[in-house]
């Protein structure tokens, strides 16, 4: 096969470790065919500016959210927590059409380009109109998702979301989750819909479960039964105490614990904030081989909690990141502030280093890539030969990236700087991001702007 193009790295972090003067060959499926280490430079191939290191996995997504995003910052008549928040966000929901979708996930997947990522795991519950009216294509919410993708140029794991009820025992939704709701037919007709659509693109196929409030173990075991995509199950769990609370009313047992008693959690599986556990809940989770899919600034931002994170991570627990209601966009905030909610928790530093004198920047981020991978349903990640080439180059002329090596590359970045430091993104083979802008941004600001003074 010819290859698509050959880059000269000065500095990279191969999957298995730093290496200088590495050239690159990408072939025309967007893929690493070769990695040649030691040339002193190559007539033939692209010299990138700065260190390269792989684009990490997203893996959380509601692309709707990012239009809200700063909105629910004022300070209500009520004590505000997650679920006054929820009533801003059903609202929202209530007004926005097929078109509004798009053009917002557009906005979202290229902003997530700029801060690191170079896939998105989209958890996709938005499916129906106002009132839960139908649209003509039961998948037209999800085909717009795919759209989103394509456009900004990100990779992408589309999970339909499985949410029937409003709260733990099968309760009837409410007006505001009307948009959301499925029987379990109908259910798996839309992932069937959406198989072929996701294979053309080249876009992965999972399915995911909003929540143990959402859906009753009967319903859960029926989908898990029939489904057919062979991609990640996902579901919240334990984000807030109120739903620990509420889980214990119900079942008697805590949600992880319920979880991990009722349903074939293994390594296909991603729980989603996972929050709230007890030390026996943190091993069981670890060991299941789920990945724990974290969203520190989401979760900060609702007051949702503190992951155990040190303690998930010493019972060999795997984790990735993901951006959720996208009040932030970048790798950077969401490791730090990982890190720093640990230490602010212990009142100790370095708080998921590896081990003495490792890095904590490198730790967590082989962790997210790796978890993050799993989360998304992609066979190889890091960089290394047959893994799609997602590649982030990092501005070498930034004074703390360009005077910096090895595993220093990363603290800079992801403690003193931030997306910022992101100069170049390449997701497929194609360079989407060139000095810091998204190659369509100027089209994608102006419709963004458009639909956020809509929604206003
Ligand atoms: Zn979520």
């Amino acid at each position: 096969m010819t290859m698509l193009r050959t880059l000269f790295c000065p500095q990279i972090l191969l999957a298995d470790g730093w290496a200088a003067n590495v050239v690159i060959a990408i072939d025309g499926h967007g893929r690493i065919a070769g990695i040649e280490r030691g040339p002193t430079g190559s007539a033939h191939a692209e010299i990138v500016r700065g260190p390269v290191v792989p684009a990490q996995a997203n893996l959380h997504s509601h692309a709707f959210q990012r239009a809200m995003a700063g909105l629910a910052e004022q300070a209500g008549a009520t004590e505000d927590s997650f679920w006054t928040w929820r009533e801003a966000m059903y609202r929202l929901v209530a007004r926005m059409r097929p078109d509004d979708i798009e053009i917002v996930a557009t906005k979202l997947y290229s902003e997530l380009l700029k801060g690191g990522f170079g896939h998105v795991v989209e958890f996709h519950y938005l499916h129906h109109a106002d009132g839960g009216r139908r649209y003509d294509d039961g998948a037209e919410t999800s085909l717009r998702i795919l759209k989103a993708a394509e456009t900004a140029g990100i990779g992408l794991t589309h999970l339909p979301v499985f949410y029937a009820h409003a709260g733990f025992g099968g309760t009837a939704p409410n007006q505001g989750q009307l948009p959301f709701v499925h029987d379990v037919d109908p259910f798996l007709k839309l992932l069937e819909r959406l198989a072929p659509a996701c294979a053309a693109q080249g876009a992965r196929l999972g399915l995911a479960i909003h929540s143990l409030r959402a859906a009753t173990p009967e319903e859960m075991r029926a989908v898990l039964a029939a489904e057919r995509t062979g991609g990640p199950v996902h579901i919240h769990v334990a984000e807030q105490e109120r739903e620990v609370e509420d889980c214990l009313a119900w079942s008697g047992r805590r949600p992880v614990e319920f979880l991990l008693d009722e349903m074939p959690v293994d390594d296909r599986w991603c729980a989603i904030h996972a929050t709230h556990m007890t030390p026996q809940e943190t091993a069981r989770l670890a060991r299941s081989g789920a990945v724990a899919g974290l969203c520190p600034v989401t979760e900060a931002n609702l007051g949702d909690g503190i992951f155990p994170a040190a303690d998930f991570l010493g019972f060999g627990g795997a984790f990735g990141i993901g951006t959720d209601s996208h009040v932030a966009t970048s790798v950077a905030e969401e490791l730090r502030l990982l890190e720093y909610g640990q230490r602010l928790r212990d009142r100790r530093r370095n708080r998921l280093a590896s081990g003495s004198g490792a890095s904590v920047g490198r730790t967590m981020f082989d962790a997210a890539l790796s978890g993050g991978g799993r989360a998304a349903g992609l066979d190889t990640h890091g960089i290394s030969v047959g893994a799609r080439a997602d590649l982030v180059v990092l501005d070498g002329d930034h004074p703390f990236i360009g005077t910096a090596s090895g595993d220093q590359i990363l603290d800079r970045w992801l403690f003193a700087t931030g997306s910022d430091a992101v100069r170049d993104v390449m997701a497929s083979g194609q360079w989407v991001v060139r000095d810091g802008r998204h190659r369509d941004e100027e089209a994608i600001d102006r419709a963004f702007r458009d639909v956020l003074v809509k929604l206003a």
